[in-house]
C-alpha cells in the first residue's frame, strides 16, 4: 500500500477557474490540500456576471430533457459551437 506523501505527490485537481487539470508541485507541499488554481492567473480570476449567466443556463440545459432525452455535456457544446459559428457568420 502507498504512502499518503506518494498519494498526495500523484494527485490531480482540476483548477477551478480553467478547469484544466494540474499536478501536485514541490511549493504546494504545505497548503495542497487547499489548492485550487493551477496558476496566479486562475487565483485572480473571478467569474464575470456573463460566465455565471451561461454556467445557469448550461445547468439548466443538462437538467432538462428534451423529447424524453437527457442533454449531454457534449450536446451543450457542440450547440454553443454553432450558435458561434452562425454569430461570427452573421456578425451579430
Ligand atoms: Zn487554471
Amino acid at each position: 500500500m502507498p504512502h499518503r506523501a506518494d498519494q498526495i505527490r500523484h494527485a490531480e485537481k482540476v483548477c477551478a477557474a480553467c478547469g484544466r487539470p494540474f499536478s501536485w508541485r514541490k511549493k504546494w507541499e504545505r497548503d495542497w490540500d487547499r489548492v485550487k488554481y493551477c496558476s496566479m492567473a486562475c487565483k485572480r480570476w473571478r467569474p464575470t456576471a456573463l460566465d455565471l449567466t451561461l454556467e445557469r443556463t448550461i445547468l439548466g440545459l443538462l437538467a432538462s430533457r428534451a423529447g424524453g432525452v437527457a442533454i449531454s455535456l457534449d450536446d451543450v457544446v457542440k450547440a454553443a459551437r454553432e450558435a458561434t459559428d452562425r454569430a461570427v457568420v452573421t456578425g451579430d
